[in-house]
């Protein structure tokens, strides 16, 4: 069992299901993304998503 993996597979879920806030990096507007490449609302600019893993 890989535990890198696990938790990034946790993190995978939560981000599938509920969605995590994310700062935008270009106009730091705050959203709630639900997948792991997303488009800032604010100023359309799309990047992938980095997510802290506890
Ligand atoms: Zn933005």
């Amino acid at each position: 069992m890989d535990l890198k993996n696990l938790a990034k597979d946790k993190a995978e879920n939560v981000l599938n299901t509920k969605g995590i806030e994310i700062t935008c990096p270009s106009c730091k507007n705050k959203f709630i993304g639900k997948s792991m490449l997303v488009e800032c609302p604010n100023c359309h600019k799309t990047f992938d998503v980095e997510f802290k893993v506890n």
